[in-house]
C-alpha cells in the first residue's frame, strides 16, 4: 500500500521522545500561569523555531487537550485555537442548549451553518464512505444506552427496535445551498461526538498553519496531529495507550514514528459501564443498536485528515478486525493505516505504518494488501 508520509499518535499523554521533558516543563508552568512562552536557557545557539514555545491546556468537548506549538508566532498560534476550540465545543455539543445541534435535535431549528454545517457534510459523506458503520443518526441509541447523561441502562430488545426504526443517515436531507436540514421522522436526532474532536483538529492544524508553525503537537483526548517534524527535523514519536490499563497514562501498546499526521483512537477503554461481568461500550453498531462487541480493544487510524481519521476510527472499531482490514484493502476514497488492538492484547497493522511502529507489548501482525 502506499505508504503515508504522515503520522501520528494516540491519545491523553504523548510521549515526546527528546521535547517530552521540555512540554512537561510548560504543562506545569502552565498549570500556574494558565499559558506559557517559554525560552530554552540555551537559546543563542538556537534559531527562533527551536527557543520558542507556547503549550496551552484547554478542556473542551469533554476531554483534556494540550496544544504546544513551536516558533516565533507560537503564543498567538495557540492563544486562537484555544478559542476556536471553546466555539467549537459550543456549535457542535448535543447538550450544550445553545448549540446548534441541540437546535436540530429539538427542533428550535432546521438550519445550520459554519462549523455545524461543515461537520454535517463530512458526516454525511463519510457514513457513505464507512459501509454506514460511522452514523451520527445514532444519537436515540446512544442516549437509550445512558452514555451522555453517564445514567448506564441495558434497554430491551423491544426498545432497541422501535429506536432503530428512528436511526438511519438516508433519514437525513441536507441542502447545504440554504443550510436547511429535514429529518425523516420526529424522532431522528444526531451527535457529532465521533467526528468533532478531529474536525477540531484539522481547524487548530490550519490555525497552527497560518501562523507560520512548523512544528507542533496538538492533543485533543485520543486525538493527536504532529503538525510538521520536531524542531531538529525528526519524527515525533508518539505512544498509543494500552487498552488494558486505560487509567495509566503511561502504559502504552507502541510508539508510532511520525510526522505531519493525524492519529486517532477510538476504543472501549475511553468510555464504557460493565453490569453483570459484561462491558458495554460508548460505540453502538447502527445496524443492532447494541454497543459494539467484537473482540477488538482499540483502532487507531493514521491519516492525512483528522475529520477523515475520527470518522473512520469509530467505523473500523464497528466493523471488527477482518471487516476493518478487507474495508482498509478494497479503500480508495479513504487513504489511511490502522492499528487494532485486540481484547486478547494482539496487535495488527496495515502494511503502510508497519515499518514506523513499535510495540513493547507484542509483535505487530502486518495485514498486507494481498
Ligand atoms: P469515537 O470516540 O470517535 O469513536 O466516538 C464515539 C462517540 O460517538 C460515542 O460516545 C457516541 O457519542 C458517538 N457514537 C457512538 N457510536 C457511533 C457510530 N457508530 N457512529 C457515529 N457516532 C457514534
Ligand atoms: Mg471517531
Amino acid at each position: 500500500m502506499e505508504k503515508f508520509s504522515e503520522r501520528f499518535s494516540d491519545r491523553r499523554l504523548c510521549r515526546i521522545s527528546g521535547l517530552f521533558p521540555v512540554i512537561l516543563i510548560c504543562l506545569l508552568f502552565v498549570s500556574l500561569c494558565g499559558c506559557s512562552m517559554q525560552s530554552d536557557s540555551s537559546s543563542s545557539e538556537k534559531t527562533p523555531e527551536e527557543s520558542e514555545s507556547a503549550t496551552r491546556e484547554v478542556y473542551a468537548m469533554d476531554t483534556y487537550m494540550t496544544l504546544t506549538a513551536y516558533g516565533a508566532s507560537a503564543d498567538d498560534a495557540v492563544s486562537e485555537a484555544s478559542r476556536r476550540l471553546y466555539e467549537l465545543d459550543a456549535e457542535l455539543s448535543a447538550t450544550d442548549e445553545s448549540s446548534q445541534i441541540y437546535a436540530l435535535n429539538n427542533r428550535l431549528s432546521d438550519q445550520v451553518s459554519g462549523d455545524a454545517a461543515a461537520v454535517l457534510s463530512a458526516s454525511i459523506r463519510l457514513s457513505s464512505l464507512t459501509e454506514h458503520c460511522f452514523d451520527i443518526s445514532v444519537y436515540p441509541l446512544v442516549c437509550a444506552w445512558g452514555f451522555p447523561t453517564r445514567e448506564y441502562r441495558i434497554p430491551s430488545g423491544e426498545e432497541i427496535n422501535s429506536l432503530l426504526s428512528h436511526t438511519g443517515m438516508e433519514g437525513i436531507s441536507f441542502d447545504e445551498s440554504t443550510g436547511t436540514v429535514t429529518f425523516a421522522d420526529d424522532q431522528m436526532m444526531i451527535d457529532a461526538g465521533a467526528i468533532a474532536k478531529g474536525y477540531a483538529s484539522d481547524v487548530v492544524a490550519d490555525i497552527f498553519r497560518s501562523h507560520d508553525i512548523t512544528s507542533g503537537l496538538i492533543s485533543l483526548g485520543g486525538n493527536v496531529c504532529a503538525l510538521g517534524s520536531k524542531t531538529d527535523g525528526s519524527d515525533w514519536n508518539v505512544a498509543i495507550q494500552d487498552p488494558s490499563s486505560p487509567s495509566d497514562p503511561n502504559a502504552y501498546a507502541g510508539i508510532v514514528s511520525c510526522s505531519d499526521a493525524f492519529l486517532i483512537t477510538s476504543g472501549s477503554y475511553q468510555r464504557y459501564f460493565t453490569e453483570d461481568g459484561k462491558r458495554y461500550c460508548h460505540i453502538i453498531d447502527p445496524s443492532t443498536g447494541y454497543p459494539a462487541d467484537n473482540g477488538l480493544a482499540s483502532v487507531t487510524v493514521i491519516s492525512s485528515s483528522g475529520t477523515e481519521g475520527d470518522a473512520l476510527s469509530t467505523a473500523l472499531y464497528v466493523m471488527g478486525l477482518e471487516r476493518a482490514s478487507e474495508f482498509w484493502r478494497n479503500s480508495t476514497d479513504l487513504r489511511f493505516d490502522a492499528i487494532f488492538i485486540t481484547e486478547e492484547g494482539k496487535i495488527y497493522v496495515t502494511e503502510g505504518i508497519a515499518g514506523d511502529f513499535e510495540s513493547s507489548l507484542a509483535e505487530p501482525e502486518v495485514i498486507s494488501r494481498s
